[in-house]
Formats: structure tokens, sequence, C-alpha cells
């Protein structure tokens, strides 16, 4: 499958990582949209959030829980931080392969775009 996601979980493309553990990845976005703009993956490839099932329900607990815990790490947990999950092409999509957008260091306005 050539998903530019699961090549960087196998390493043939370099990324920035920022945290892992046995079930997902976290790495710096190459086109930054904050000071801290993070993607948070499964190891595993899944394309939308759509094509999560109930077995998925943990993995979609510790990629809520990487998130919490790149915050601490980056020492932005009390100021503040940003999770965006784009759901096919009408919400931005551009990457099939399931990622949490994880943005910080600066004011974040609401409503999103
Ligand atoms: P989406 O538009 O699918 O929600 O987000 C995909 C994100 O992946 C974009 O913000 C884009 O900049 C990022 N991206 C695409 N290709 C690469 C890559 O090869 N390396 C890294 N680090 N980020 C990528
Ligand atoms: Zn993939």
């Amino acid at each position: 499958m050539d998903c530019i996601f699961c090549k960087i979980v196998d390493g043939s493309i370099p990324s920035d990582i920022v945290y892992q553990d046995d079930h997902v990845l976290a790495f710096r976005d190459l086109n930054p949209h904050a000071p801290h703009h993070i993607l948070i993956i499964p190891r595993t490839h899944v394309a939308t959030l759509n094509d999560f099932t109930e077995s998925d329900a943990p993995l979609i607990g510790h990629l809520s829980l990487a998130a919490a815990k790149i915050a601490k790490q980056l020492q932005v947990d009390e100021q503040g931080y940003r999770i965006v999950t784009n759901c096919n092409a009408g919400a931005g999509q551009t990457v099939f392969h399931v990622h949490m957008h994880f943005l910080a260091g600066r004011s974040l306005s609401w409503p999103p775009g």
C-alpha cells in the first residue's frame, strides 16, 4: 500500500518524532500551522475516522492519551492546545491514514475555518 504515514511508521520516510509508544507515533507536520503542529497517528493503517470499529476503542483512547502526554511534554497543557481530525476530503483530509492534528503555541480562534 502506498501510504506516506505507513512509510513514516516503518522509517522509510524520515520524520521529526516527538512521541511514540507501542500503539501510536507523533511527529511534526511538514507544513506547520502553529509553533507546535504535530500529527498523532496509529501505527496500524486505518484510512479515516469512519473506518474505526468497536475493537479500535482502546487505540482511539491511546491517541487521546498521547495528545495529553505530548501537551505535558511540551509544557502547553495548562495554556491550551487543540486536537483536530479531518475526516474525508470535504473536511480537508489529504492523507488517508487517520491522524490527529495537535496544535499549540499560539492563540487559537474559534470557530475554526
Ligand atoms: P490532513 O490534510 O490529511 O488533515 O493532514 C495531513 C497533514 O500531513 C498536512 O498538514 C501535511 O502538511 C502533513 N504531511 C503530508 N505529508 C507529510 C510528510 O511526508 N511528513 C510530514 N511530517 N507531514 C506531512
Ligand atoms: Zn497508512
